[in-house]
């Protein structure tokens, strides 16, 4: 998904911009980047963070060390090299952004026919920040630049540009990916994640609306374009994705999933002796889940290290393997002969679910385990930030797959949870994850316990749906 930070102090804003940057580790294990504004020379600094974390590499990074300036973005990418420093028709900026864009092919061909070159090139593929940079230059001004790229790509951009008027903060055409402003006694930030900045001071000063423009400097923040009258924020954020002591539209995570998971207790039957969360994002789930029912929390798998990343994030099965294998480590007095319900996020793939947490369980000597993902089953791949990639990779697309004996164009029946065919298919995923039961979380209830319309919340990565 990739998260984003930009800000202005009166002092150095290094150290700041460096915190708040690293906060935002939880979207992308790909690159870290950072570019400084000094007296409007531009410096950049990126590493890569797939093995070592972005603290580790730029505390021990000289010439990080000896940036200085008063203004500077930041960026935890999930997929390209950012930030890129570019000189556009209306002046040099650093540029970074969160997001996805599904055509991405289809605009490079347009833009390489038309005579555009492109020099950031990785596995094959353009840049994307590139790729919106040049979007943004086939107009005279950035700000009619940017609805210019808003209007022609296909899937989701929240973008930072750091330049001599100061920064530009751009929220995605339809808000799928937050950015928030926050002060501190004259300084300003702009972030993806309202938790990057917490620590530091900061006090939210607004929620920045769909396609909303913001000119900011030491003097102001200036409305450069109003908000678009559409919403579609990931609801991805609130199951999994976000963190939880992050707010999105003003509503917190942690608080969410609490909530949620009293949902799957009011409307569970089953005869358990615990509940636990399966991942970090699982246990508020089991809390709620508790609140509700009375019955208690317990811990039976032991993540041994913070430092390993999020298992569905790194790019390849061996290393999203490992890691399942060696995460979590089993108690065996709390598991054995107990009837276990587990809260988890949303089995994205259902790989390390089944081969590896599960199999510990049973191992370890539970009775029975009963399975409660907080949200339907995903169906869709994303393509607007890139939680998930393909469709084959999906777990209830596997398990239909071995249903029907082929990959199913038509899903529509399954979505329909009082439909036969979707309760075959929960027959099916029982089997194949050797479970004694799975209950999916509703989609209505999923979306009214973020308190948000439901119009306002894209829910493309289950219904297949999407407002254009
Ligand atoms: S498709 Fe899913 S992950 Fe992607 S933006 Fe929509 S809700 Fe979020």
């Amino acid at each position: 998904m990739s998260g984003i930070v930009g800000i202005i102090t009166k002092k150095d804003c290094k150290e700041d911009l460096f915190y708040a940057t690293d906060y935002h580790s939880h979207l992308g294990t790909a690159y870290g980047g950072i570019a400084i504004s000094d007296n409007d020379i531009l410096q950049k600094k990126i590493h890569t963070i797939s093995k070592v974390q972005f603290k580790s590499r730029f505390v021990e990074d000289i010439d990080f060390i000896h940036m200085k300036g008063k203004s500077g973005i930041g960026v935890i990418s999930d997929r390209d090299i950012q930030p890129l420093i570019m000189r556009l028709r209306f002046g040099e900026y650093a540029i970074c952004g969160a997001g996805y864009i599904d055509n991405q092919d289809e605009l490079t061909r347009e833009l390489i026919d038309e005579g555009v070159v492109f020099s950031e090139m990785a596995n094959g593929k353009v840049n994307q920040i590139e790729l919106v940079a040049k979007l943004i230059n086939q107009r005279d001004n950035l700000v009619g630049g940017i609805e210019n790229m808003y209007s022609r790509i296909d899937g989701s951009v929240s973008l930072l540009l750091l330049g001599k008027e100061g920064i530009f903060a751009a929220r995605d055409k339809y808000g799928r990916t937050p950015l928030v402003l926050a002060e501190r006694n004259g300084d300003k930030i702009v972030v993806s994640e309202t938790c990057a900045y917490k620590n530091l001071g900061f006090k939210t000063k607004k929620f920045l609306g769909p396609g909303e423009i913001l000119l900011i400097n030491e003097d102001k923040v200036e409305q450069k374009k109003k908000k678009e009258d559409i919403l579609q924020l990931c609801a991805f954020l609130f199951v999994y994705t976000g963190f939880p002591a992050s707010e999105y539209e003003g509503k917190n995570v942690e608080e969410y999933r609490e909530y949620a998971g009293r949902i799957i207790a009011k409307k569970d039957n089953v005869d358990v002796d615990l509940v636990a969360g399966i991942a970090d994002s699982g246990t508020a789930y089991a809390h709620g889940y508790s609140h509700e029912s009375g019955i208690p929390v317990r811990i039976p798998l032991l993540k041994y290290t913070p430092g390993w990343a999020r298992s569905y994030v790194p790019p390849s099965q061996e290393t999203r393997d490992l890691i399942a294998l060696m995460k979590q480590i089993t108690a065996d007095a709390i598991i054995k002969g107990q009837k276990i319900a587990i809260t988890e996020d949303s089995i994205v793939r259902g790989t390390q679910l089944k081969n590896y947490l599960l199999v510990k369980l049973w191992d370890a000597g539970a009775k029975e385990i009963h399975i409660r993902p907080a949200c339907p089953a995903l169906m869709f791949p994303c393509k607007f930030v890139f939680s998930t990639r393909a469709i084959e990779e999906l777990f209830a697309r596997r398990v239909l797959k071995k249903m029907h004996g082929r990959h199913i164009q038509d899903v529509e029946p399954y979505l329909d949870t009082d439909s036969k065919q979707y309760k075959e298919m929960i027959k099916a995923m029982e089997k194949d994850l050797n479970v004694n039961s799975l209950r999916y979380q509703r989609l209505e209830d999923m979306l009214s316990a973020t308190g948000l319309p439901r119009e306002s919340l894209c829910t493309y990565c289950w219904t297949g749906k999407e407002i254009k």
